[in-house]
């Protein structure tokens, strides 16, 4: 897979350091290709720090992008310690770090991350999908088996997860920002989301 890409804005960098997920998302766009914007994100190993800094390189120095993008084919925050250790770099052009998640990773690494995720990233994007726990695991699907070494699991426990992610992320991130899925959702339900998004403090709301 290729670590780093563009799509759309030039300014912008595309990070993609997993393919591991702990959703089976129905509208994942993963299940139907293989690449994005002409990159290949499927497959292969995951990057080191130094596979990350050459793949990086390949497009650009630090200074030629006004945002870095931990997004992919899978969830970034698998990955939170590669996260930690390039955000000095990745700064130090004066670029901005944004995250999407789906808002599982205190799940996947069995504590509170927060606060550290907080010190390498200063703007999140999670992925809410839906407007209650029932609708998130007919769409998302997420799967206890994706992260076996934290124990039992239940599949209501993924939706907490993001909830309490969100609820939370203001009080750590500089920018919040919820979002749906539109072709997934009816119009109701969009609405749904965003009050419930708004409910827990979360202004931003992108319907994607
Ligand atoms: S959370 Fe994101 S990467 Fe994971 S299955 Fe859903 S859409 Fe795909």
């Amino acid at each position: 897979m290729e670590y780093a890409y563009r799509y759309g804005d030039p300014g912008r960098l595309y990070l993609n350091v997993t393919n591991r997920c702990t959703n089976r998302c129905s509208f994942c766009i993963r299940y139907h290709t293989r690449s994005l914007g002409g990159s290949i994100l499927w497959g292969g190993p995951e990057p080191d720090l130094d596979g990350l800094r050459e793949a990086v390189g390949a497009r650009g120095a630090p200074e030629d992008f006004n945002e870095f993008i931990w997004c992919g084919f899978g969830e970034p925050t698998y990955r939170l310690d590669l996260i930690k250790e390039a955000a000095d770099w990745l700064r130090s052009g004066g670029a901005t770090v944004r995250l999407n998640t789906n808002g599982h990773a205190c799940l996947i690494h069995g504590r509170d991350v927060l606060a550290e995720l907080a010190a390498a990233v200063d703007a999140v994007s999670v992925s809410l999908n839906a407007p209650n726990c029932q609708r998130y695991l007919e769409l998302c699907h997420p799967d206890p088996a994706s992260i076996p070494e934290v124990g039992a699991l239940s599949r209501e426990d993924f939706w907490n997860a993001t909830l309490d992610f969100l609820t939370r992320a203001p009080e750590y991130f500089r920018e919040v920002q919820a979002s749906v899925v539109a072709f997934t959702l009816s119009a109701e339900e969009v609405e749904e989301s965003r009050a419930l998004a708004r409910s827990i403090g979360i202004e931003r709301f992108r319907v994607r």
